[in-house]
């Protein structure tokens, strides 16, 4: 087994920094409680060493070709993939998911955007426009220095996805892991300079919100992508405003996951439990409101119920295990919060609804049904496992109710009618959607939401355009004609 404590807090300019002045981070194991590792917050002589190393280490970057640095890209992709199981267990001690997930979904997805966009490095042009005699050319620029900031349930995978692009683009980056997780993004900038990535390319600082607030604001950066909840991206948006900085926003949701009475059952009640209960819910993308044909309500309750006795609790280093703990005891307590309320509200509790007699941070899978539209559970986001189930009759009527909320992330639409399937999707009002699936996010394919729920799109190459920017090139064959 790996020994979570890392080598220092932070990794800037190519090597491990401590600074022991800064405040007090304990690691904590969400399914034990124990502090595995003790980190300190960045100072702001940390902080200011990061972005000048990022500044420096930008400049030399950006002239290199896009061949070579997609190399340094995928040759980190590879060091991934050969340390896949050293990196799931850290990630599984950091963030408390199942083992059985992580394997499959963290570095691996961290791994296949480094590939992706190490791929398409050398792809990154400009075009040429024909103008008669004249012409214009573009020049695709990197930003210049860009900071990530991310949330605690994908932290190997959030690290990535900010930094593929931006690297391959061009540009250097500084990234703050949330203090609730800050073990996985530190390896994978030791992984970087391994694979060839000049010191200051690729810095993690450590720190709580103030020290994500001290990047953001800092006039060396170009650009800031915050992974987190719709309150934060709010104050974060406006910092980066003011100084007229780009932004990727992806942020929470609430998102509707329609059923169809002749959608396939077992199919539904598959797109519903991985879009509520897979890692422990802690997913910004999940479909929490379940929008279920009236006609299929109670069959799609009992097959849901019946399928809910596979959960495995456990030890979430145990491979047999598919349920883990919440990231942190105030998130589990939150979510409890959302669980008693809907009670007391009149939703009827299906199953679950409480805390597992285990130590660690768990709460059971937890189904409402009976959920109304102006219920809390139905409007914010509760960010753990606990599924509302809501009655439709109509087409139209579901549509409407689906689309009424702030957020606008994902959706998803369960149905054997493929007519219906593209015409409910099409006015469905998210930015990331499923067809008798849920929460899939190749890398190929751009995530990402509308409305409340973010700016910006990540993966695939849309991702390219907020990672880079055009320079404008004129150019007159022949002579300039001035009115005098
Ligand atoms: P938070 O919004 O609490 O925090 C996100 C990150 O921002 C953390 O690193 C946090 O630091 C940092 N932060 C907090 N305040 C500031 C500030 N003023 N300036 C700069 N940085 C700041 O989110 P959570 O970590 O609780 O994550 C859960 C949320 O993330 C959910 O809403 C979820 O939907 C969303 N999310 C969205 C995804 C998407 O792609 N759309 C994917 C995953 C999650 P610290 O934690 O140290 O306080």
């Amino acid at each position: 087994m790996i020994n979570p404590q890392p080598q220092a807090s932070h990794f800037v300019d190519g090597a491990w920094l401590e600074d022991a002045a800064g405040a007090a981070l304990a690691v904590i194991h969400p399914a034990t409680g124990a502090e595995i590792a003790h980190l300190h917050e960045a100072t702001p002589a940390v902080i200011d060493a990061a972005l000048a190393a990022a500044t420096r280490a930008q400049a030399d970057w950006a002239q290199r070709s896009g061949a070579e640095r997609g190399r340094v890209l995928r040759r980190a992709a590879d060091l991934i993939r050969a340390r896949n199981r050293a990196l799931s267990e850290l990630e599984t001690l950091d963030t408390g998911k199942p083992l059985q997930e992580t394997l499959v979904a963290d570095a691996s997805s961290a791994a296949d955007a480094l590939e992706y966009f190490g791929g398409l490095a050398a792809n990154l042009t400009g075009e040429h426009i024909p103008l008669g005699a004249n012409w214009a050319y573009t020049i695709r620029e990197p930003l210049g220095v860009c900071v990530g900031i991310g949330a605690w349930n994908y932290p190997t995978q959030i690290a990535c996805w900010k930094a593929a692009p931006a690297l391959a683009c061009g540009n250097a980056m500084v990234f703050k892991p949330s203090e609730e997780t800050p073990l996985c993004a530190l390896q994978i900038a030791e992984i970087l300079v391994e694979a060839g990535a000049p010191a200051g390319l690729f810095n993690v600082v450590q720190g709580r919100g103030a020290v994500g607030a001290a990047l953001v604001s800092d006039p060396r950066v170009a650009k800031v992508s915050l992974t987190g909840s719709v309150p934060t991206g709010a104050r974060v948006y406006a910092a980066a405003a003011a100084g007229m900085k780009h932004v990727t926003m992806e942020l929470g949701g609430k998102s509707p996951l329609i059923v169809f009475e002749d959608a396939d059952l077992d199919d539904a009640v598959g797109g519903a439990i991985l879009g509520n209960f897979y890692s422990s819910g802690q997913v910004c993308s999940n479909g929490t409101r379940v929008f279920v044909h009236r006609a299929l309500r109670e069959a799609f309750l009992a097959r849901l119920t019946e399928r809910l006795a596979g959960v495995v609790m456990g030890d979430p280093l145990d491979e047999a295990t598919n349920f883990g703990p919440l990231v942190s005891a105030a998130q589990r307590d939150k979510v409890m919060g959302f669980i008693t309320r809907a009670q007391a509200e009149g939703a009827r509790l299906v199953c679950g609804g409480t805390i597992p007699d285990r130590p660690g941070f768990f709460v059971a899978p937890t189904v409402f049904a009976d959920v109304t539209d102006d219920m809390e559970v139905a409007r914010d986001e509760v960010f753990g496992p606990v599924m509302s189930v809501l009655d439709f009759d109509s087409e139209e009527e579901v549509l409407a109710r689906a689309n009424a909320t702030e957020f606008g992330l994902s959706a998803g639409v369960f149905t054997r009618d493929l007519t219906r399937a593209h015409r409910v999707i099409a006015r469905l009002q998210a930015g990331t959607c499923f067809i008798n699936s849920y929460n899939d996010a190749p890398v190929e394919v751009p995530f990402g939401g509308t409305k409340a729920s973010g700016v910006g799109r990540e993966n695939a190459r849309a991702a390219i355009e907020h990672y880079s920017q055009l320079k404008s090139v004129f150019v007159r064959m022949g002579p300039v004609e001035a009115p005098y």
